[in-house]
């Protein structure tokens, strides 16, 4: 038996999961094609920025992700090394890094 989608995504990173999750919001039948069977084994999202939150707070997620970041307002550079070689705090508002996970 056949299906018909709306939407066919290639791809399920970041970009494929957020937009499969913004489509499915608002009714759309998407179908979601992913070469590998498990999702990528590193974390990848220890820092975003607002733009990112407002996408959570679209997708209803900002409760469950908050309590895990913290407001990015500290930067250190290493070299490979981890020799630390800059370092500086920052008070703009909003803070140009957005958020980190704790
Ligand atoms: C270790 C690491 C840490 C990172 N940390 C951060 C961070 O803290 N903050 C941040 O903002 N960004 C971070 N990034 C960058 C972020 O992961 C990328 O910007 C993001 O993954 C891009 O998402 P995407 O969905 O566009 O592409 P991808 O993540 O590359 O996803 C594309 C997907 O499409 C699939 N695909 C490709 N071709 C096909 C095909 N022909 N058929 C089926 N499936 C296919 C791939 O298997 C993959 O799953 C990090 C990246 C790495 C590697």
């Amino acid at each position: 038996m056949s299906k018909t989608y709306d939407v066919a995504i290639v791809g399920y990173g970041p970009t494929g999961m957020t937009l499969a999750s913004l489509l499915g919001q608002q009714g759309h039948d998407v179908l979601v094609l992913e070469r590998y069977p498990s999702l990528y084994n590193l974390p990848r999202a220890a820092c975003f920025d607002d733009e990112i939150m407002r996408t959570f707070q679209k997708l209803g997620v900002t409760a469950e992700v908050e309590p895990g970041t913290l407001v990015q307002r500290r930067y250190e550079w290493v070299n490979a090394r981890a020799t630390r070689w800059s370092r500086f705090t920052t008070t703009t508002r909003p803070p140009p890094a957005g958020r980190r996970s704790t």
